[in-house]
């Protein structure tokens, strides 16, 4: 029998004998070129499978149970992927791929010989990755299509067994080897669905992680925000490097301006005004790399914010492209308050509460779709505060109207104090109520809740936060509309004592009356 250096001789002298000069693939016609990376990614997926199943007997044999007697320990190497850095010359990045990769199609025939057995499986790591070894192992799947799978898919909880994410698992490694047999629900025509790439299957994988873990997005959709940084640090050559990390829904609004301070250049959509076309063209011939162009655009950006409300000056530095965060939620959804909202050009889904804010401030715009999801019908944007409304609410509130909060109503957004999907709200002004963005998010994402009596508005806390929810009350912070009041005071004292006087004279004409 030959052994594995004799086998892998022969392969060797195979891919040897492959053509490797120009040459050759420049006498190649489209079709016969086309037809050679797909070949050839198969060929390496086979080699990946024995690279990760020896990297996995490497691991098995160096297990911590071993101590100083497992195989990389004794060689000096404190790890399994220690010693297969040093024996392939890898990153340790790639070196941890191939091991982890390893256990998982060593543990997947632990499992497939404890079904057939009838046997309980002893402890495993990944054993809901059965599926993923399954198909690396054969070489049908890539381990970097795996890897998406495990990234995406995360790790059992609670409320998500073991079994769920196994199926999940097998779900996508169909969709990877173009295994599928029924047609993505998703999809709206009835023919088979191409193999998902890597990039798509993460994606996939990430989406229906979020759909067996519904209730986990608001948590997720926290930690996203609550992870959101702006750093700064200064480096030896005198440049100084910014380093911003966005959440997705401030994501969707960078965005939005990167790609209006971009586009052009980037050969993004073309403006169909004359003006506009002007500046695209303006930008296309501009000396400057895109990089420093962009920079230029964000540093104008800055400046017309920190200084006045030019408009005007905005509009020429984003062309007629307004930056804006589009959300997208199910009729279903709305109505009945529980599921998710999508964020144009977001992959993570976002909750229910974020999607009630977005309307609160934006309003919306329904979107009526047939079976075959063909757009049939776009209606008029609903429960949207006017211009003219925001400068009615700014006068009267002032700011913020949160208890002590002293955020000026240039920096609030408007609240509708009765939620539209639930309430039926309307766009009058006595329903809106600017709150700054902190004081928004808190409200909705806590639910928190807001009444009002009259010009009197009350503020109610979740019992969370106090068992009893004794209303707050939220005064204005308009300095004119208190000169208003005050003003209105005196006018109404005056009049009542030219009244008393008028009443006095009466008394004292007799006959009158
Ligand atoms: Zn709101
Ligand atoms: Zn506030």
């Amino acid at each position: 029998m030959p052994t594995f250096e004799d086998s892998l001789g022969q392969v060797v002298a195979a891919i040897a004998a492959l053509p490797d000069d120009a040459e050759s693939f420049a006498a190649l016609s489209d079709a016969e070129l086309t037809g050679i990376p797909g070949g050839l990614a198969a060929a390496r997926h086979q080699l990946e499978a024995r690279e990760a199943r020896v990297a996995g007997e490497i691991a098995r044999r160096s297990s911590y149970a071993l101590g100083y007697a497992g195989l990389a320990q004794k060689g000096g190497f404190r790890t399994a992927e220690k010693l297969v850095q040093h024996l392939t010359g890898s990153t340790s990045r790639e070196a941890a791929k191939l091991v982890r990769t390893g256990v998982i199609i060593h543990e997947a025939e632990i499992i497939t010989e404890a079904e057939r057995t009838g046997e309980v499986s002893p402890e495993l790591t990944k054993p809901w990755l059965a599926p993923v070894g399954r198909a690396v192992a054969t070489g049908t799947l890539s381990i970097e299509a795996g890897e998406a799978i495990r990234v995406g898919l995360g790790v059992p909880t609670e409320d998500i067994s073991v079994d769920l994410l196994a199926d999940a698992a097998a779900r996508l490694v169909e969709l990877a080897t173009g295994a599928a047999d029924v047609a993505d629900p998703r999809s709206t025509d009835a023919d088979t669905p191409a193999p998902l790439n890597a990039d798509q299957l993460l994606d996939r994988a990430r989406s229906l992680r979020d759909e067996l873990d519904e209730a986990g997005i608001a948590d997720r959709e926290r930690a996203r925000q609550n992870a959101r940084s702006f750093k700064r640090y200064r480096r030896g050559d005198g440049m100084t490097v910014y380093t911003l990390l966005a959440d997705p829904e401030n994501a969707a609004y960078l965005d939005s301006i990167y790609d209006s301070l971009s586009s052009p250049r980037r050969g993004g959509p073309r403006m169909v005004d004359l003006t506009a076309k002007a500046r695209d063209e303006e930008v296309e011939s501009d000396p400057r790399t895109l990089e420093q162009l962009t920079f230029d655009g964000v540093m104008a950006i800055l400046r017309i914010g920190a200084d006045t409300d030019a408009k005007t000056a905005a509009r020429s530095v984003l062309g007629t492209r307004r930056p804006a965060v589009r959300v997208l939620v199910t009729k279903d959804t709305l109505d009945t308050g529980s599921g998710l909202g999508r964020i144009e050009g977001q992959p993570a889904p976002v909750s229910i509460e974020t999607v009630e804010r977005h309307l609160c401030d934006s309003g919306m715009m329904p979107v009526t779709f047939d079976r075959d999801g063909q757009c049939v019908d776009l209606g008029r944007e609903q429960r949207l505060y006017s211009a003219l409304q925001r400068i009615g609410l700014a006068a009267r509130d002032g700011g913020c109207r949160w208890p002590g909060c002293a955020q000026p109503a240039s920096w609030t957004e408007a609240h509708h104090i009765n939620q539209w999907a639930r309430d039926n709200g309307r766009t009058d002004l006595a329903d809106g109520i600017l709150l700054c963005r902190h004081h928004h998010m808190l409200l909705h994402n806590n639910h928190w809740e807001i009444t009002r009596t009259g010009g009197t508005y009350r503020l109610h806390p979740p019992a969370t936060v106090d068992p009893t929810r004794t209303p707050r009350l939220m005064p204005h912070k308009s300095a004119a509309l208190e000169d208003l009041q005050r003003q209105q005071l005196e006018r109404d004292r005056r009049d009542r004592d030219r009244q008393e006087r008028a009443s006095r004279e009466r008394e004292l004409i007799p006959g009158t009356g």
